[in-house]
C-alpha cells in the first residue's frame, strides 16, 4: 500500500516523465476513480495544457497543470506508469493522459481505493482535510511534532496513521518507527514522554528517507526493519524477542514483545 516513500517516488517519477509536455487527450478507462470530477470536466480541464510542477503531501500528490491542480491519491494499489507503445498500457489502467509528444501516462489501480480529482491548491487542501505536516518537511521538527501528540487520546499508532499530526506514515511505517524506538503500538499517546516523542519523530524521518534511497536503487529492506518479520512467531531481528501481532486502528500491527514497551 503506497505510503509516503512510495508517493515520493511516484513524484519523482511524474516529474521524470510528465511535466512539460503537452497533454493532448485524456482518456477515463474508469470514472469509479474519480473524486468530485467528471470524466467530461477533466477532459475540458486538461486537455491542451501542460504539467508545470508536481508535489508530494504525505500522501497526497499534486500536479500542477498550468494554475490548475490534479490531485492524485493511490489508496491500496495505484501506481503510475508511462510508456510510448500503447500496447504497454498496464491492465487496470483507470485515466489515460496522451501528450503530444507520443507518451502516455497511466494511473493504474486494481482495488480502486485510489482516487484522482481536480483539486484547489495543495495548501487550501491541506488545510481543508486537516492533514499534519509532511513527515519530511525540513520545518517540521521534534518540538512541533510532540505538542500535536501531547493530550490527544488513543493508542499512539492509530493516531500516527491518522494524517492529521504527521502526514505520510500508514500501516507499516508507523510499525517501523514504533519497533525502531521501542515504543508498544497499543500504548495511550497520552502516557508517552517528550523525550519518547522526540525519539519517535526521529525514527520515523530517518526510516522514511531510507527506504526512499533504497527503493530509489531498486534494493530491498534492511534485515534488521521490522518489515521482513511481519508475522506472528517470528523472531525480533534486534533483540530476539516474540514477534507479536495486534489489531490496533482497525490495522493488523506487529510489533516486538520484548523490548515494546
Ligand atoms: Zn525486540
Amino acid at each position: 500500500m503506497p505510503e509516503l516513500p512510495e508517493v515520493e517516488l511516484y513524484t519523482r517519477y511524474f516529474a521524470e516523465h510528465a511535466l512539460g509536455q503537452k497533454i493532448s487527450r485524456v482518456v477515463v478507462r474508469d470514472a469509479r476513480i474519480l473524486g468530485a470530477t467528471t470524466p467530461a470536466r477533466l477532459r475540458a480541464a486538461l486537455t491542451g495544457r501542460r504539467f508545470t510542477r508536481v508535489r508530494r503531501h504525505g500522501k497526497h500528490l499534486f500536479a500542477e497543470a498550468e494554475s490548475l491542480w490534479l490531485h492524485l491519491h493511490f489508496g491500496m494499489t495505484g501506481e503510475l506508469a508511462y510508456y510510448r507503445d500503447t500496447r504497454d498500457e498496464p491492465r487496470f489502467a483507470r485515466l489515460v493522459i496522451d501528450f503530444a509528444g507520443g507518451g502516455h501516462l497511466a494511473y493504474d489501480d486494481m482495488r480502486l481505493f485510489g482516487v484522482i480529482d481536480l483539486s484547489p491548491a495543495p495548501d487550501e487542501f491541506i488545510y481543508a482535510h486537516g492533514l499534519g505536516p509532511d513527515a519530511l518537511d525540513p520545518r517540521f521538527t521534534p518540538g512541533a511534532f510532540t505538542p500535536r501528540l501531547v493530550g490527544r487520546r488513543g493508542a499512539i499508532k492509530a493516531l500516527l496513521m491518522s494524517q492529521e499530526i504527521i502526514a505520510g506514515l500508514g500501516n507499516l511505517y508507523a510499525d517501523e518507527a514504533l519497533f525502531a524506538s521501542g515504543i508498544d503500538p497499543r500504548r495511550p499517546a497520552e502516557r508517552l514522554s517528550t523525550a519518547e516523542a522526540g525519539l519517535l519523530f526521529r525514527a520515523a524521518r530517518q526510516i522514511l528517507r531510507q527506504v526512499i534511497k533504497r527503493k530509489a536503487m531498486g534494493q530491498t529492506y534492511p534485515p534488521r526493519y521490522l518489515i521482513p518479520h511481519r508475522e506472528e512467531g517470528e523472531r525480533c531481528p534486534r533483540c530476539g524477542g516474540e514477534i507479536g501481532r495486534a489489531v490496533v486502528g482497525g490495522r493488523t500491527t506487529f510489533y516486538c514483545g520484548r523490548h515494546q514497551k
